[in-house]
């Protein structure tokens, strides 16, 4: 079967979460394929690397929800069996996930893999989408390397969509793109502590003495990934914006309801409005004159 649109999903949200408005409008007229990475790790891997018995059981239920929303997208999709970071990480790469992504043992791996599914299921003037790896999740950063690798294959079809709820977070998509290309503009670094942190506090309820913790972690982050730069010019960057009809943004907002068990953990609320008001807020800091919008890049 032969593809107009791939989407590679780092974990079984991601596709839907961050281009689902797009998927929506796309699957009346075009065939789409979903390609999870670290969709469930297989028993051989679940041995080697389950550590904890509970977040292996809660594969069965997020399965069963990812399915939901691919068969209510009316899409086609594939679930790799590659172990999640959760189950495969050192604690310094939980702590620093930038660190040697291209030696990690699951890189050459997958990008044998993918460019193989890709090659096999593209049609001619088909399009495929990999995630930007904004957030600095280790298996978001691994699978963005991949693109990176087969951009220099072919580039004209390959696309880097902006990773949500990452994206949501405040100054996450200028530390990506400091990391990515940009000349490291010198901001004040209490403005962007006190941000995220109303930002964790005001979206999950977290004390703000508590949301210091995962703040220490974003700017060690942050301070690794600017020395890690990668060497892409800005202007070898350009943003594609894909305008989202109201009809299919709903149609998204349903699509990503169907994660019912992380639904707290990305919009740290599970109702239509908290959703709905994430997104839109994202939407409206790229153009507040278009209803709903997904962004994506092309590297050259
Ligand atoms: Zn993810």
């Amino acid at each position: 079967m032969s593809y107009d649109s791939i989407y590679i999903s780092p974990h079984e949200d991601d596709a839907v979460l961050s281009c689902g408005g797009k998927i929506a409008s796309e699957h009346k007229n075009k065939k789409i394929l979903i390609i999870t990475i670290f969709g469930r790790p297989s028993e051989i891997t679940s041995k080697k690397f389950a550590r904890r018995k509970k977040a292996f059981d809660e594969y069965e239920t997020r399965n069963i929800e990812d399915s939901g929303a691919m068969e209510f997208l009316n899409v086609d999709y594939v679930r790799l069996e590659y172990p999640e970071l959760f189950f495969r990480g050192s604690l310094l790469t939980l702590i620093f996930p930038t660190i040697d992504v291209k030696k990690n043992d699951l890189y050459s791996d997958l990008y044998i893999k993918l460019k193989s599914l890709i090659t096999e299921h593209l049609s001619s003037n088909g399009y495929v989408f990999f995630p930007l790896a904004i957030g600095a999740h280790r298996d978001h950063l691994i699978t963005f390397q991949v693109g990176k690798a087969l951009t220099n294959e072919n580039r004209e079809n390959l696309f880097f969509y902006e990773d949500i709820p990452y994206v949501f977070v405040p100054y996450y998509f200028m530390y990506r793109m400091n990391n990515l290309c940009m000349n490291d503009e010198r901001q004040n670094i209490v403005k962007q502590i006190v941000s995220i942190n109303s930002y964790f506090s005001e979206v999950y309820g977290y004390s703000k003495v508590l949301s210091l913790i995962p703040l220490f972690f974003v700017v060690l982050i942050h301070v690794v990934c600017i020395k890690r730069k990668s060497n892409i010019k800005i202007n070898e960057m350009e943003p594609y914006v894909f305008e989202v009809k109201e009809t299919d943004f709903f149609k998204k907002i349903s699509a990503i309801q169907q994660y019912k068990s992380q639904l707290k953990l990305l919009f740290g609320n599970d109702s239509v409005s908290s959703i709905e008001k994430r997104l839109r807020e994202y939407s409206q800091k790229i153009n507040s004159a278009i209803f709903y919008q997904e962004r994506c890049w092309k590297i050259y």
